[in-house]
């Protein structure tokens, strides 16, 4: 005489992270401010201390304008 086995499944163990998500962008946003910060840094000509609104190009070194200055 034998017995039946019932297989027992484990459905319905579902994973969601609704929070990762959240702390993610979170983390994503101070380091959003920190490459703005960074950024800020690599933009101000160190010519004419000006917020050049571009990141200075290091072949000039500084702005377009003093390294080409209208005459
Ligand atoms: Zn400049």
């Amino acid at each position: 005489m034998s017995t039946p086995q019932s297989p027992v499944s484990f459905y319905g163990a579902t994973t969601h992270l609704p929070h990762a998500q959240e702390n993610q962008s979170r983390e994503h946003q101070r380091v959003r401010a920190e490459e703005t910060k960074a950024n800020t840094a690599r933009r101000t000509c160190p010519h004419c201390r000006t917020d050049a609104g571009y990141v200075i190009p290091p072949s000039l070194g500084m702005c377009v304008p003093c390294a080409y200055p209208e005459p």
